[in-house]
């Protein structure tokens, strides 16, 4: 941790906001001195728009690396044409306060050029993990994370990257990758941060009007009436489905592009729970798209 402490007698102030930086030259820079200071390096990409959920990624970073660095970018390549990426909420002021208050140590936030240099033509093609769910609702989404997720690995070459568990499917293909290509860093995947009423938190529930989101919530509810149906016993996993189907239609969330309990190693379909699965939801909240899974 590259900063000074306070001494009991020195009256304490805010914490001193991360480091910004936008090119890869001054990045690699501070990273080197970091890692000549001996300490290690964390990773968190985020595209911005920070809630408690990207900060409690910050705060395991803080707490096990000696360094650490958070990326901002709204990747391009994951966004279809007919998606947010556009309207995609930019509070890059915003975020580098919240960080501040996690001390984190440095911001990427490179610029699209940077990331993706003029004649840029190659792809990381994400792995089996990534076909369904999101996969199939959203095409060439996974190749597009996969891809950039390597190359700010390879940019900030840190020793460990922390993801969330709100993006299951996402922290399997990544961990996938890295086992696959050999990537030599460790990945951690931190609880899912919710509301107190249990929404999962997401930069896009800015979307939502206040009626949307009292509507939001009956997703994280209907995943925690199938977690506790099944631990009551219900096998089955065609009633589990049947059951959070039935709680969105009540709460008028109709739009639903999968609803499914997997195998938490390959996200393969279960049919009768016979160990760990997890479910997996992603809805449309008015204009909106929300996912969420829970462990069952
Ligand atoms: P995003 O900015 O949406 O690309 O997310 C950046 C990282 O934050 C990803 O690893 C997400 O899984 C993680 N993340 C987003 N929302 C949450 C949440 N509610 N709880 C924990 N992690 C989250």
């Amino acid at each position: 941790m590259l900063e000074t402490t306070h001494s009991p007698t020195t009256p304490l102030s805010p914490p001193l906001a991360p480091k910004l930086v936008t090119t890869v030259r001054e990045l690699r820079a501070a990273v080197r001195a970091a890692r000549a200071a001996g300490c290690s390096i964390g990773l968190v990409p985020t595209m911005g728009a920070l809630h408690e959920g990207h900060l409690s990624l910050a705060r395991a970073s803080r707490a096990e690396c000696g360094f650490t660095v958070a990326s901002i970018f709204v990747n391009p390549t994951q966004f279809a044409p007919h998606e947010d990426f556009d309207k995609y909420p930019r509070t890059l002021e915003a975020d580098l306060q919240a960080l501040a208050s996690c001390h984190t140590d440095l911001v990427f936030a490179p610029q699209r050029d940077d990331v993706y240099p003029a004649g840029c033509s190659t792809a990381v093609e994400p792995p089996r993990v990534a076909q369904r769910w999101e996969g199939e609702c959203r095409p060439g989404h996974f190749r597009g994370v996969a891809t950039v997720v390597l190359k700010l690995f390879n940019l900030v070459q840190a020793d460990v990257a922390f993801f969330g568990q709100k993006d299951y499917q996402q922290a399997s293909v990544i961990r996938q990758m890295v086992r696959d290509l050999n990537v030599p860093l460790e990945i951690r995947v931190c609880p899912t941060v919710r509301e107190p009423d249990g929404l999962a938190m997401s930069s896009r529930n800015r979307y939502l009007s206040v009626d949307q989101r009292s509507q939001a919530v009956a997703i994280s509810r209907s995943l925690r009436l199938a977690a506790q149906l099944a631990a009551d016993g219900q096998r089955q996993t065609a009633a589990l489905v049947d059951t959070v189907r039935g709680v969105l239609a009540e709460a008028q969330i109709d739009r639903i592009d999968y609803v499914a309990v997997v195998d938490p190693d390959t996200l393969e379909p279960v049919v009768a729970l016979s160990g760990p699965s997890v479910m997996l939801i992603a809805a449309h909240v008015g204009g909106t798209r929300l996912i969420d899974n829970w462990k069952i």
